[in-house]
C-alpha cells in the first residue's frame, strides 16, 4: 500500500497542484493531508476544497484552528493572515451557500490525532497535537524521551515545515542525509515529518512531501481470527520545482498579507 502524505499547504494552491500531479504519477492507494491546510497563502478556500476531494482524510492544524475557532500565540504577520483567511471563507459562502455548508463540514470534523497502521499522525507533536513544534535541534534534549514515550513505533508529524526523521536514539536525520528514503524496522522508533507543500523552511524552496510504502497482510491468529497486519516499509522523501513567483505576487497584492509572508516562499524559510 502506497500513500502520499502531504503537509502544511497553506493557502498555496500552485505547490498543492504540482505535489498532487506528481503524487499522482506514483500510483498511491490514497493522500493525508498533516493539517494546516490554510493560514498564510493567498488560496485558501480553494486549497481546502482540493484537499476535501483529493485526501481521504486531513488534520487539524494550528492554523487550521485559528482560522475556525482562534488564533492562540500567533505573530501579528499570522493573525493577520488568518483573519484575512476567515473572511475569505465567509465571502465565498456568500457567493455559493451549498458549497460553504460541504466546506465548514469538512473543517469541522477535522481530527487532532489520527491511527494509520503502525503510524499515529498528529500535526504537531503526539502530547500536544496541535500546537507543539518538533524540530531538528529537540533531537538530542530530553524533550524527545517524553516526546517518544507517546509513540507506540512510528509517528507522522507536519508543523515545523522541516522534513526529515527523528530517530529513538537521539538522531535527526535530513532527507539528504539518508539518500531521500528511510527503511523502517521494528528495531527502532521513529518520527517522519514530509515537510511543507506550501511553505518549506528548510532553505530549500521547493515543495516537499513524502510517499508512504506499507505492507499489508491478512493473517489468522491463533484463536482463528482473520486480522490485517500492516506494517511499514520505508518513507520517501520528495522536493517538487514549482511556480514560486506567481504565488509571490499574489501574496503581495493582498494588503492585510504581511510582504514577508511572499518573500520567505523565495527564500524556503
Ligand atoms: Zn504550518
Amino acid at each position: 500500500m502506497r500513500i502520499g502524505i502531504i503537509s502544511d499547504v497553506h493557502g498555496n494552491l500552485e505547490a498543492l497542484q504540482t505535489v498532487l500531479a506528481d503524487i499522482d504519477t506514483k500510483g498511491v492507494d490514497g493522500i493525508i493531508s498533516l493539517g494546516d491546510i490554510i493560514g498564510y497563502g493567498p488560496d485558501p478556500v480553494a486549497c481546502v476544497d482540493l484537499v476535501a476531494k483529493r485526501c481521504k482524510w486531513s488534520l487539524m492544524g494550528n492554523h487550521d484552528y485559528a482560522v475556525m475557532y482562534e488564533p492562540t500565540n500567533f505573530n501579528k504577520a499570522a493573525e493577520d493572515a488568518a483573519f484575512w483567511t476567515r473572511e475569505q471563507f465567509e465571502a465565498e459562502a456568500k457567493r455559493d451557500r451549498d458549497g460553504a455548508i460541504k466546506r465548514w463540514e469538512f473543517l469541522g470534523k477535522l481530527r487532532v490525532r489520527v491511527a494509520m497502521g503502525p503510524f499515529l499522525c498528529v500535526h504537531g507533536s503526539p502530547r500536544r497535537p496541535i500546537n507543539e513544534y518538533i524540530f531538528p535541534e529537540d533531537a538530542e534534549k530530553s524533550k524527545m524521551a517524553q516526546i517518544f514515550e507517546r509513540v507506540d513505533k512510528f509517528c507522522m508529524v507536519g508543523h515545523t515545515h522541516v522534513p526529515g526523521v527523528f530517530t529513538g536514539d537521539n538522531e535527526f536525520y535530513k532527507p539528504h542525509e539518508m539518500n531521500f528514503v528511510y527503511e523502517f524496522n521494528d528495531q527502532e522508533k521513529a518520527i517522519i515529518n514530509p515537510g511543507s507543500v506550501g511553505q518549506p523552511r528548510d532553505s530549500d524552496n521547493r515543495a516537499s512531501y513524502v510517499i508512504l510504502d506499507m505492507k499489508v497482510e491478512n493473517v489468522v491468529t491463533d484463536e482463528n481470527v482473520k486480522k490485517e497486519v500492516i506494517t511499514a516499509e520505508r518513507a520517501h522523501f520528495y522536493r517538487l520545482d514549482y511556480p514560486i513567483q506567481p504565488v509571490v505576487d499574489k501574496i503581495h497584492a493582498i494588503k492585510e498579507l504581511s510582504d514577508w509572508l511572499g518573500d520567505r516562499l523565495l527564500e524556503g524559510r
